[in-house]
């Protein structure tokens, strides 16, 4: 890692790529309008402590052309030496007593500088307690303070954080970008390596410019860097193993896949990272089978890659992909409640090579019962869209169809009918008494309902745990049995429907909500939330 810090970018112009990071930052310096709390997002490597760096050394450096790396603020800040940046890594800080000691911290002017500046990185590893803490700082902040927070997993931030900073995204580099940051290294250090080895080098460092410093750090010990050292001391990278790995699941070699699998893992890849990168390719290859490879894909891959996914694409069908999607969408929720972190994966992997390859099933007759008519009228419409742009009007169908509540009888419409002419109701009663309930019902449909059951269709398992503990079945039990004049019961099911992956961003921070709240009800503290 010298090498990193030795070729860190010093300020907002070395730094290669984020355009809009730097835009950004840039012109608020400018006006004088910085925020007194930056959130910065994005993968490893993209330059995220970089940049927090050389916004400390902005506000604080002493001659008029800021950062100037000269004085004796921006040495200090350099050297890792100022008391007025507070560098702290969440991931070993992250308790309630490591967040009110900041807060007592903060309190103090800072010594030198103009304003003191905390660095809080992987901020998403704070527990519910420290949020709470660190909320009511960002809700009062001194004025000679500015936080910046960095996290990699960004769908872990409470919303109640997230509407108090300002949120930069940092990209991961494209394969041209690294190759310039490696080039100035390689130059600085007169490291001797192929062009070839240096463009297989930035791929497989993936859009992390820290990966890719590491990786020529450690082959130019080796002497000529050439791209056969490269594939020999680097392997396979991730990318091209989960293009391998789907590519055992749409030729259903479930064993060869598993092996994949273990190589990954063995590597010292993180299940969870692996399986959302794994849904991305699989997202990937659901728009390049929906023609919008060319305008949504080929921009965030190699041309190689891209060239390999859209063969990749050809060899599921559409039903087959959504089932493969939906099993690594399952096995990516369960991975929160895994005691062997590796299963849920391992079983998404054999569920999908059991996947069968159905015909597609023809769209349902006119949607009637749905709750929301807009909802299917814009559907249709982009459907209309989709077909007139050429593509698969059947595959968009199943989609649709299978989002919407199927008609079963006509007593059971009426009764459907009765429930959502008053779901704002229902969820402004629930609400009154169990927040997260009123919450997931949002995110929930109504399924079914007949003689004895209301049937609630939900999106993950988690909310069905939820949903059928029994003080939430008593409620909804009393709320449905107000309405239709009878004794009914609630029951869930686990639905088909794609979610989206912002969607389950917000189941996680619904989750991490609710542990706060129960730990709440454990404990009997109102200090939490
Ligand atoms: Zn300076």
């Amino acid at each position: 890692m010298v090498l990193y810090r030795k070729y860190r970018p010093q300020n907002l112009e070395e730094l290669t790529g984020q355009t809009a990071v730097k835009i950004a930052l840039s012109s608020a310096i400018k006006a004088g309008k910085l925020a007194h709390a930056y959130l910065f997002c994005g993968p490893k490597g993209t330059g995220k402590t970089s940049t927090a760096r050389i916004l400390a050394k902005i506000v604080n450096c002493q001659a008029s052309n800021p950062p100037c790396g000269q004085c004796e603020s921006c040495l200090a800040i350099t050297a890792g030496t100022s008391l007025d940046v507070v560098e702290m890594d969440a991931a070993s800080n992250r308790g309630i007593e490591d967040i009110r000691s900041l807060r007592e911290n903060i309190k103090l002017a800072p010594s030198n500088a103009k304003k003191k500046v905390y660095i809080i990185d992987e901020v998403h590893m704070l527990t519910g307690d420290a949020f709470n803490a660190l909320l009511k700082t960002l809700e009062e902040p001194p004025e000679h303070v500015l936080f910046i927070l960095a996290t990699t997993e960004v769908q872990k931030i409470p919303a109640t954080i997230m509407s108090r900073i300002q949120r930069l995204d940092f990209k991961p580099a494209s394969t041209d970008e690294v190759i310039s940051a490696l080039r100035k290294v390689v130059e600085g250090e007169k490291i001797t390596i192929e062009e070839t080895a240096l463009l297989d080098l930035a791929k497989k460092a993936q859009g992390s410019f820290r990966d890719g410093i590491k990786y020529l750090d450690q082959l130019s010990a080796l002497g000529k860097i050439d791209s056969s050292i490269v594939e020999q001391q680097l392997g396979s990278s991730s990318a091209e193993v989960r293009i391998k790995l789907l590519n055992s699941i749409a030729t259903k070699d479930s064993s060869q896949a598993l092996q994949l699998l273990n190589s990954v893992l063995e590597s010292g890849l993180n299940p969870k990272e692996f399986n959302i990168s794994l849904l991305d390719t699989l997202r990937y290859l659901l728009y390049i089978q929906q023609n919008l490879g060319t305008q949504l894909v080929k921009s965030e891959v190699s041309e190689e890659e891209f060239t390999q996914l859209t063969k990749l694409a050809a060899d599921f069908s559409t039903e087959q992909l959504i089932e493969v999607l939906n099993n690594f969408q399952t096995s990516l929720e369960q991975a929160r409640f895994a005691t062997i972190a590796s299963l849920p994966l391992e079983v998404a992997i054999v569920q999908s090579c059991l996947v069968k390859v159905e015909q597609s099933i023809p769209k349902t007759e006119k949607l009637e019962v749905s709750k929301d008519t807009d909802k299917v009228d814009t559907a249709e419409n982009e459907l209309e869209a989709v077909s007139q742009n050429g593509m698969n009007k059947t595959d968009l169908a199943v989609e649709i169809a299978e989002e919407t509540p199927v008609q079963k009888d006509k007593v059971a419409s009426d009764d459907i009918k009765k429930i959502q002419d008053k779901w704002a109701y229902i969820l402004e009663t629930v609400r009154q008494y169990n927040f997260s309930l009123e919450a997931l019902l949002r995110t929930s449909q109504l399924s079914e309902c007949n003689e004895k059951n209301v049937v609630i269709e939900v999106p993950y398992s988690f909310h069905q745990r939820i949903i059928e503990a029994p003080k939430s079945r008593e409620l909804l039990e009393s709320v449905f049995g107000d309405i239709l004049g009878r004794k009914v019961k609630v029951a869930t099911e686990l639905g088909k429907r794609q979610v989206k992956r912002e969607e389950l961003a917000n189941v996680e921070i619904a989750a991490d909500d609710e542990i706060v709240r129960i730990a709440a009800e454990i404990f009997n503290n109102d200090g939490v939330n």
